[in-house]
């Protein structure tokens, strides 16, 4: 029988062989292969059609070393605990390597958001926060969008847990819209993110633009902006995906037309019609002709046979741990570049975190400001990730664990453990 992926194992193997490789005793890294704290909920909530039906909630805080806890809150189907510790644990990581002062954590819900109404939805949000508005807090563990939320969903978190809290708490949770303190730029900043990292990786290779074809799973709020904003930049983005399927188009994908058709309500590629665009499966599109992929759907989407076909010369990581350790290791023998998940897509964290800035202050930036302080904290973290790479001899995966680990472990050892 095969054995069922297990993201977090995944996680902690390449935590295991950074702490290897930085010559970590076990003793400094241990207390990162075990999540702080771990709140599984149930969430009652009356349906539309008077019905009562209970959902399955998570929260996990991987670390609050360097700061409050910082995570994104998923609605899918597939949600459980593995998944999640796994996904809390990156935040951990990603933090680190952007070298903002944030721990991780990650929420999630058990359901198919699509198949609930609007206020099925709003009310099933209200009953998660109340189930974890004990352990979460602008000082303690702030929420962010992650698959299927969204802004609207993220002013339902603030609006309850203010409510709660008998006062305005904007800084509780990042993501949201701008008129409850949301920070301009934070809808497209880990798509804008994936596009800098894309395009560093492009120059440093010596590619220009125009002789790029970029392939992209995913055409939700980071494979869509980051597609968008490399296509107006001049890389030819011939495929994208969704759940359903993709489309491809090898003179280049027209993104004022996809936009307007994913804005229609239910809007699947699967049904996008275009001259040019012909269809195919998200299979055919990890494996098309092209120079980048970008996978930016959700993880485990790059298996080790996958990577045997993937034709791509890099691949940058929008989505979190979409290639699986085995898939990691074909793709390091077939001399195919990596962009780490946990550099490539920290730009929504780090605009998360100048967005919790401004609520703390009070003050609201322009969008140049936050895109500026964006480019530089993420230059800085590539340009870090890149030499420590080159200097051990690593891959790109390895060197941004590393770079995490060795700020985690720094930290742990000036805090001290607690044996409390
Ligand atoms: P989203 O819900 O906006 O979009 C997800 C996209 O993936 C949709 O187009 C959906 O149709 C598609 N999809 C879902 N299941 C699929 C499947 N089985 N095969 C192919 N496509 C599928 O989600 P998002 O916010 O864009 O997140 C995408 C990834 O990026 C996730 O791994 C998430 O954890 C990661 N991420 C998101 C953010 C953020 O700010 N939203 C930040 C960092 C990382």
């Amino acid at each position: 029988m095969q054995r069922k992926y297990n993201p977090y194992q995944n996680m902690l193997q390449v935590m295991e062989e950074a702490a290897c490789e930085l010559g970590f005793h076990e003793d400094d890294v241990v207390t990162f292969t075990h999540p702080e704290r771990e709140l599984q909920v149930s969430v009652p909530v009356r349906m539309d059609d008077g019905s009562v039906r209970v959902f399955q909630g998570f929260r996990v805080q991987h670390s609050s070393l360097r700061g409050p806890c910082k995570g994104g809150v998923r609605y899918h189907p597939d949600v459980e605990m593995n998944e999640v510790r796994a996904l809390a644990a990156w935040m951990t990581l990603k933090c680190a390597v952007a070298g903002i002062p944030y721990g991780g954590a990650k929420g999630g819900i058990c359901v198919n958001p699509s198949e609930l109404s609007q206020g099925e939805l709003e009310r099933l949000t209200r009953g998660y926060v109340d189930q974890i508005a004990p352990i979460i807090g602008e000082h303690r563990d702030v929420p962010a969008p992650d698959v299927g939320t969204n802004a609207q969903v993220m002013g339902w978190i603030m609006d309850e847990y203010s409510r709660l809290c008998g006062r305005d708490v904007p800084a509780v949770v990042t993501g949201k819209p701008i008129a409850l303190g949301g920070s301009l730029g934070r809808q497209e900043a880990t798509g804008r993110g994936v596009m800098l990292c894309t395009e560093r990786t492009a120059s440093k290779l010596g590619l220009t633009p125009s002789e790029c074809r970029v392939a992209v799973q995913g055409a939700g709020n980071v494979g869509f902006a980051a597609a968008r904003l490399l296509s107006e930049r001049g890389y030819r983005v011939t495929a994208i995906s969704d759940v359903s399927g993709g489309v491809l188009c090898e003179d280049g994908l027209d993104f004022r037309s996809l936009r307007a058709f994913l804005d229609r309500p239910g809007a699947l590629l699967r049904e996008y019609d275009a001259p040019g665009a012909v269809h195919i499966t998200n299979r055919e599109l990890l494996t098309c002709g092209c120079d980048i992929l970008i996978p930016a759907a959700l993880e485990n989407q790059i298996t080790g046979e996958i990577a045997k076909e993937v034709r791509a010369r890099v691949i940058v990581e929008g989505a979190n741990g979409p290639t699986t350790n085995e898939a990691d290791e074909e793709l390091g023998k077939r001399g195919i570049l990596v962009i780490p998940d946990i550099l490539a897509n920290t730009g929504g964290v780090i605009v998360s975190y100048f967005e919790w800035v401004q609520n703390l202050q009070s003050v609201a930036w322009s969008l140049d400001d936050v895109n500026e302080k964006l480019y530089t904290v993420l230059t800085n973290a590539y340009e870090a990730v890149w030499e420590l790479a080159q200097e051990r001899g690593v891959t790109h995966r390895m060197a941004a664990n590393m770079l995490a680990l060795r700020r985690l472990v720094e930290t742990r050892r000036s805090r001290g453990v607690c044996v409390a």
